[in-house]
């Protein structure tokens, strides 16, 4: 039992905040939660010293399976040159000659970097192999190392390669290989990149091999992405970054997630999505950081919920909430990004006394302690 939390998060269905609450944990599960006056017995007792106890972070959308890093383009960039998809390239130059050790020590610290900054369930794209073998390799490492793993091999045509062709492998060979290790099909619905035909063409393949949709869609300019994902069922439509009324309107009339990646617009120097005229329209949104070594090389959660509050005017309330219950949402999970009784036991305690200060105190290490399946990491 976690006794003396000053302010517990996402707990009741009701009210999302409980004020003097405390929290029981039995093996890997959520027990109890509620007011301390009506806590139960417990034999082990953890005092929370009045601080803020919240879901563990819920980040739906990272790419981690990637060789090298890309510190000279950002610092290009920052001196003027414009975000292009056709970077992922270099990444994948690197990708393909690691070796399968190399890859899966890089997720593994990427994950262990996320837990230690409160993320207790991620989610994870291939997408810098681009052939069959270097795909089915992508996923199958991601599968060993975190919960949600993502067929992403139209992130972008391969140097070289004729888009229909490529396409037709990313339908054929390539999602047959893939397909056993993933639960999710990703398109980078993008100019640059793939247009609507092609994003229909891999996702209608996707689903008939049983995976579902979810996709990158409106990060660098309007474009048909958002309507594709609501036309899909899709779970997520990803960035959102430029998105007209009737996109708005379509996310708003939908179960599909509007995903927003702000740690991108901040490395990229791109204007915010317009988080408020989603919300404002009844739309879900979830917060996620995209990692990955070119448009985004961050990892943290708590960066993005400052980010979502200062420039994009969430509240503090929403944006946490973007970053725990958003994100189980954009997975379609039902155990995790909340604490009520059932709920996978993964809890974040900050070093503060409210969730406010993670948008308050930017940049400040807050986390004291995390669980992770009832575990203390
Ligand atoms: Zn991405």
């Amino acid at each position: 039992m976690i006794t003396n939390i000053g302010e517990l998060a996402g707990a009741d269905e009701d009210r999302w905040l409980i004020e003097n609450a405390a929290l029981v944990i039995e093996g890997d599960r959520i027990a109890w939660a509620g007011p301390s006056a009506d806590a139960p017995a417990a034999d082990e007792r953890y005092d929370a010293g009045g601080r803020a106890v919240l879901p563990g972070f819920v980040d739906s959308h990272a790419h981690l399976v990637f060789a090298g890093e890309r510190a000279e383009e950002f610092a290009a960039r920052m001196s003027g040159r414009p975000y292009a998809a056709g970077g992922i390239r270099t990444t994948v130059e690197r990708t393909r000659a690691a070796s399968d050790d190399d890859l899966r020590a890089n997720v593994r610290r990427l994950v262990a970097e996320m837990a230690r900054q409160g993320t207790t369930t991620v989610e994870c794209k291939s997408g810098y192999g681009l052939s069959v073998e270097q795909e089915e390799r992508a996923v199958r490492i991601a599968a060993e190392l975190v919960d949600e793993v993502t067929f992403l091999g139209a992130h972008v045509v391969p140097a070289g390669a004729d888009p229909a062709d490529y396409v037709r492998l990313v339908s054929g060979p390539m999602l047959e290989a893939c397909a056993p290790y993933a639960r999710w099909i990703d398109v980078f619905c993008e100019r640059g990149a793939f247009d609507a035909d092609q994003t229909r063409q891999i996702l209608d393949a996707g689903r008939a091999a049983g995976l579902h949709p979810r996709l990158h869609a409106n990060q660098l300019g309007y474009g048909p992405g958002v309507r594709i994902a609501v036309e899909y069922d899709a779970a997520s439509a990803d960035h959102c970054t430029f998105l007209s009324s009737e996109d708005v309107a379509a996310l708003a009339g939908s179960r599909t997630v509007a995903t927003l990646l702000p740690g991108v617009e901040f490395s990229t120097r791109q204007p915010y999505p317009d988080a408020r005229a989603l919300i404002d329209a009844g739309a879900h949104v979830a917060l996620a950081t995209d990692c990955n070594p070119g448009s985004c090389y961050s990892s943290s959660m708590a960066f993005c919920v400052a980010l979502a509050v200062r420039e994009m005017r969430m509240t503090p309330e929403e944006a946490v909430r973007a970053a725990t219950e958003g994100g189980a949402r954009a997975l379609r999970r039902t155990d995790v990004g909340h604490l009520r009784p059932g709920a996978r036991a993964d809890v974040l305690l900050l070093d503060a006394p409210s969730h406010i200060h993670l948008a308050y105190r930017p940049g400040v290490p807050l986390v004291a302690q995390v669980w992770h399946r009832g575990k203390a990491i």
